[in-house]
């Protein structure tokens, strides 16, 4: 009996050390030591020993357990530890490889106009106030002296959402909130940059939406050359402080007087050119004094204050000071186009 136990502790030692696996080493173990196993059998055997013999053998049988279940154990660990080694050998970094480059972002050119363009009024004590993009009919026309029948209400110049709800066609309204707010006491200083939308055919100088940065000016004894001097100062440090304008008389329903605003020719220095059709100016925007009834539309009495607004559009902005040719570059987003204003 001890001889046989010999003999399968030699076989099972022999099976651990050619084990390639941990599944294989639970297999040995299970063989070997478990109930139904051939060491259990034997010892099984031992009723017919004599009193002398059964302890030697029961000794032994639990020495070949033992050495078994050590042999296995030490296995055990070290196919874990290969096993361990040869994932982190398949995992490993190679912290030499070149990294690949990460394509960095950029503001879109709009954005960057918008805050520049701010940036100057904050300079001269504006604030800047925003309003919301779907306008009632009442806030989009009614407060700025936009009679029922002006041609800029008709249904086909809009996009209505409802008979009373549409979407701004200008940043002015955002004028009639801001004075509504202030219970006829001013003064009243903002910019209002935002979206806004109109039904146009989409071509290289047209698009159904664009931006606009409308501003605000009402107190006490503003005067028209107040107006000039807020603009001329904006266009010298948008554009180059060689830069003049020149205002022309014009109409709109919220102004009165109005005017249209050019801007030197860049390109030329006014002598004329492809650029400014050969008049040496460019139109850049829309201004004038606050009409009496929206002033007094939005509580403001109009025998004591006055002011003075204007409008521009970004998108006309961006492409007069970056030479950019068609209006639409703005909102396909080519990585080609956006990739130019990195650094503006
Ligand atoms: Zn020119």
């Amino acid at each position: 009996m001890i001889e046989r136990l010999g003999e399968l502790e030699k076989e099972a030692l022999a099976k651990v050390a050619a084990a390639e696996d941990v599944k294989q080493l639970e297999e040995i173990r299970i063989t070997y030591l478990g109930k139904k196993g051939p060491i259990t059998e034997v010892l099984r055997g031992m009723g017919s020993l004599s009193e002398e013999e059964r302890p030697k053998v029961g000794q032994k049988g639990n020495e070949v357990r033992t050495s078994i279940q050590s042999a296995i154990d030490e296995k055990n660990e070290e196919l874990e530890a290969a096993a361990l080694e040869a994932r982190l050998a398949e995992e490993a970094i190679d912290v030499t490889l070149p990294g690949r480059p990460v394509r960095r972002g950029a503001r879109h050119p709009l954005t960057a106009v918008v805050e520049e363009i701010e940036d100057i009024f904050i300079g001269m004590g504006f604030d800047v106030t925003e309003g919301p993009e779907v306008e009632t009919d009442a806030y989009n026309f009614e407060a700025l002296n936009l009679p029922k029948d002006h041609p800029a209400r008709d249904m086909q110049d809009s996009f209505y959402v409802t008979d009373d709800l549409l979407l701004r066609t200008q940043t002015s309204p955002v004028q009639a909130r801001t004075l509504e707010t202030k219970g006829g006491e001013g003064p009243v200083k903002i910019v209002c940059p935002g979206k806004v939308y109109r039904r146009d055919e989409d071509d290289a100088t047209h698009s159904h939406q664009f931006m606009q940065v409308e501003g605000l000016y009402v107190d006490k004894n503003v005067r028209l050359s107040d107006l000039k001097g807020v603009l001329e100062t904006f266009v010298k440090q948008y554009f180059g402080a060689d830069r003049t304008i020149r205002l022309r008389p014009s109409f709109f329903p919220f102004t009165e007087p109005s005017a249209e605003v050019d801007v030197s020719c860049g390109i030329c220095g006014g002598t004329g050119c492809r650029v400014c059709k050969h008049t040496g100016w460019i139109e850049v925007l829309g201004a004038g004094m606050v009409h009496p009834n929206v002033l007094e539309m939005s509580g403001f009495d109009p025998e004591e204050y006055s002011g003075f607004a204007f409008g521009m559009g970004v998108e006309r902005f961006a492409m007069l000071k970056y030479g950019i040719d068609d209006i639409r570059h703005f909102y396909t987003n080519d990585q080609r186009f956006l990739d130019q204003f990195k650094r503006v």
